[in-house]
């Protein structure tokens, strides 16, 4: 818990851009988590900066979220400031290199899709893969979100971040380690990203429309977007054994526990059927690891990154 006299200085630093004992099951897309101690939405990089360096200086944990559309939120909720950066409003800038290709440079609270969008409009290609991947920039960066189109490493050419100690880096892609949904960065936690920068190439409009038409296509047929969700919960154990297919031959399309469900279209999505628990999700995690584990002797990993207080 934060006390009187942090509310104080967060009140003072952000005015009503700070709110206190906020339900984050308002933040997330799996609608379910516990109160943030504090939620800060600052609406500068400046006043990021001395956010982060303010709540360095007295100790308090500092958690970035972006969408929210990869996390479970625990019920006990985030002790410290919980940090977003949505209320920071940059436009998209476009650039061209000189081989050929155009920079796009964007903040990270950017909703992803809006790249996606800039980019179709411009006849760029490049983005199409992350079409209906919901959340933020930033956040996208940092799990290398992608489908078997593309990932976002490939596209990234520089990230620009503001380390725990307050300075802003940027790093160039050769420095940035990609991985299956993560992004190594060579600097400390908790890190913010700031900034990205992507390279994407002039392509025909109608090819690039007609290609995205089709990925969306597949997406919709084969996920419950409706559902409140953190897309797929687990990590894919190898390309040729997907998680959803072992928890699928497993039995358990449609296992629940209370309101937290397996999805019956794609069994690696939990979805909340109402007033699902974090618990309740943790405990048909652990039910569903526990069968794969026992059927085919693989152990699956959360993908979903679970935060806040156990
Ligand atoms: C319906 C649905 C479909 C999905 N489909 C896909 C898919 O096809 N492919 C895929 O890869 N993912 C998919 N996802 C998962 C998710 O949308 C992506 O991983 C997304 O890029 C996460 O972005 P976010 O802004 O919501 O991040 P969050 O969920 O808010 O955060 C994810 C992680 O990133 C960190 N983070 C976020 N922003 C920053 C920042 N600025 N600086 C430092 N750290 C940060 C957080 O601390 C957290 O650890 C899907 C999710 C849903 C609900």
């Amino acid at each position: 818990m934060i006390g009187e006299a942090d509310r104080k200085w967060l009140r003072d630093l952000l005015a009503d851009r700070v709110v206190f004992d906020e339900p984050m099951a308002r933040h997330t897309s799996l609608r379910i988590g516990g109160p943030a101690d504090a939620l800060a939405l600052p609406a500068t990089v400046d006043q990021l900066i001395r956010l982060v360096c303010r709540a360095r200086q007295k100790g308090l944990p500092l958690t970035v979220l972006g969408g929210g559309t990869n996390v479970l939120v625990t019920d006990k909720g985030i002790r410290g400031i919980t940090v977003g950066l949505g209320g920071i409003a940059t436009p998209v800038r476009l650039a061209a290199d000189n081989r050929g290709g155009v920079l796009v440079s964007a903040h990270a609270g950017v909703e992803t899709r809006r790249i996606c969008a800039t980019a179709l409009k411009k006849g760029l290609a490049g983005m199409n893969f992350a079409l209906g991947i919901p959340g933020t920039l930033g956040g996208a960066i940092r799990m290398n979100a992608g489908t078997a189109a593309g990932q976002m490493a490939g596209v990234l050419t520089a990230v620009t971040v503001l380390t725990p100690g307050g300075q802003v880096k940027r790093y160039p892609r050769w420095m940035l380690e990609a991985g299956y949904r993560r992004l190594g960065l060579p600097v400390k936690e908790p890190f913010v990203i700031l900034e990205a920068e992507i390279r994407l190439t002039p392509a025909n409009r109608d090819e690039l429309y007609s290609e995205a038409r089709r990925l969306m296509r597949r997406r919709t047929a084969s996920q419950p977007a409706w559902r409140p969700s953190a897309g797929c919960f687990f990590r894919n154990p190898a390309p040729d054994k997907p998680a959803g297919m072992l928890i699928d031959q497993a039995g358990l399309k449609g296992a629940a526990v209370g309101d937290a469900q397996v999805s019956t279209r794609h069994a690696n999505f939990i979805f909340n059927a109402g007033q699902a628990t974090a618990g309740q999700v943790l405990e048909l995690a652990d039910r569903i690891r526990e069968t794969v584990r026992q059927r085919f002797g693989i152990i699956l990993e959360p993908e979903v990154k679970i935060i806040g207080e156990t």
